[in-house]
């Protein structure tokens, strides 16, 4: 058993912090064995014991939508002309990043090279957060996954990110060959997007058969289904469909908010990587047409999550980070900080953003809190972050299964 003394605790379930608060971590099994204020849990006898009387102890961040490809460019055809390999040795770097940030599970939604990081990490032979991943994404022809500046002949079979689909036929079967990989989740895309030339995030993708036949494969294993949704049009196909969380949703309207209540999907804004685009993406490569497509957006993006936060609906913290400078892993807790400053959530329910709610997308249900029998991932941060939310920066340590997994620690 080890036992953690800390200054304060969020558990990610309760509305307030718990003050000289102490974390008992079972070593055999990673998990939590108990946790409260400190003069109502006993610390087990023989137990290593550290104090951390100025820090403050959360549950392991979870970043909702990333992308494990390990791209160093904001350029896609870049992505297109990178082998595999390559990918797979940059996205090593990138998960130790997110470890040293506080991150302890991550949803990949969309790369050639996630699932075999997962297995690397889950055998402990790379350092990281727990991976979970959809493989690479499902698009329709000329939807956002295809790329739209090169021949036909060298996306037919796919690209890093995404592969394309067809009819209700070929969806199936997409779908069928994700889930024989072995995937947590399916990623689809309904909408079209920023960064794919030859369409707009208002532009529907996929007919409804297309995507109701992903998503009974996916319902019938006890699979969730991410889709990329930008556009009202494409955000209500997809929740009619069967999809259970919504990625980017710039444009959703009233009745999607209906629509996300009704069917307790969960809402993955992505505000982080908007923000970076409109900010500096011009530095950064960004082509001209993505700049205009994200300015165009920023405003309905904002004013979406605020009205989803105010009806109750889950919005959960992911930032589409991907690799390149402007997007980077190891800075994710931004997603956080923007709830904060630019949506008005409460610190608490930003950290939950990033912690609870962002674990409801996840392919297990014993990550995200810190209660007993949930598992010890968790991350020691310096400051406060109830008292200035930019506190979820400052990590010190970050543990996954109650083993450190940060610095050089692994
Ligand atoms: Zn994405």
């Amino acid at each position: 058993m080890r036992v953690f003394d800390a200054g304060r605790l969020v558990d990610g379930r309760r509305d307030e912090a718990i003050e000289d608060a102490r974390l008992v971590v079972d070593d055999e099994d990673g998990s939590v064995a108990a946790v409260g204020p400190r003069e109502d849990v006993e610390a087990p006898a023989g137990a290593d014991r550290e104090s951390l009387p100025d820090a403050t102890v959360v549950p392991g961040f979870v970043d909702a939508h990333v992308h494990l490809q390990g791209a160093r460019s904001m350029n896609i055809e870049n992505w297109l002309a990178t082998p595999d390999s390559e990918a797979a040795a940059r996205a090593t770097t990138d998960l130790r990043r997110l470890a040293d940030a506080g991150f302890t599970s991550v949803r990949d939604l969309g790369s050639s090279v996630g699932l075999g990081l997962r297995a690397a990490v889950s055998d402990g032979e790379v350092s990281g957060p727990r991976v979970f991943t959809s493989g690479r994404a499902i698009s329709q022809t000329a939807g956002h996954g295809d790329v739209h500046g090169v021949s036909y002949e060298r996306v037919a079979d796919g690209t890093p990110l995404s592969t394309l689909a067809d009819g209700e036929a070929e969806c199936r079967k997409e779908a069928r060959k994700r889930l024989r990989e072995g995937v947590d989740c399916l990623k689809i895309m309904t909408t079209g997007g920023v960064l794919s030339q030859r369409d707009t995030p208002d532009v529907r993708q996929f007919r409804d058969a297309e995507i109701a036949a992903m998503t009974t494969e996916a319902d019938r294993v006890g699979v969730q289904v991410a889709s990329h949704a930008q556009g009202a049009a494409g955000i209500k196909a997809a929740l009619r469909n069967g999809v259970d969380t919504i990625e980017h949703g710039f444009h959703l309207d009233e009745e999607g908010l209906e629509l996300l209540a009704e069917r307790d999907a969960t809402f993955v804004p992505t505000l982080a990587i908007m923000h970076r685009i409109t900010e500096r993406g011009d530095e950064h490569g960004v082509p001209e047409w993505g700049l205009e497509k994200s300015r165009a957006a920023r405003e309905a993006h904002l004013d979406a999550v605020e009205r989803a936060y105010e009806a109750g609906v889950p919005v959960a913290a992911g930032t589409d980070f991907m690799g390149p400078a402007l997007v980077p892993h190891g800075e994710n807790a931004l997603e956080m900080e923007l709830f904060v400053d630019e949506v008005g959530m409460t610190e608490m329910d930003a950290l939950q953003a990033g912690t609870r709610v962002a674990a409801r997308t996840l392919s297990r249900d014993d990550v995200g809190t810190l209660e007993p029998g949930q598992c010890a991932d968790f991350a020691v941060l310096s400051g406060d972050p109830l008292a200035d939310i930019s506190a979820v920066r400052d990590v010190e340590q970050t543990y996954v299964d109650g083993r450190r997994v940060d610095g050089d620690y692994s």
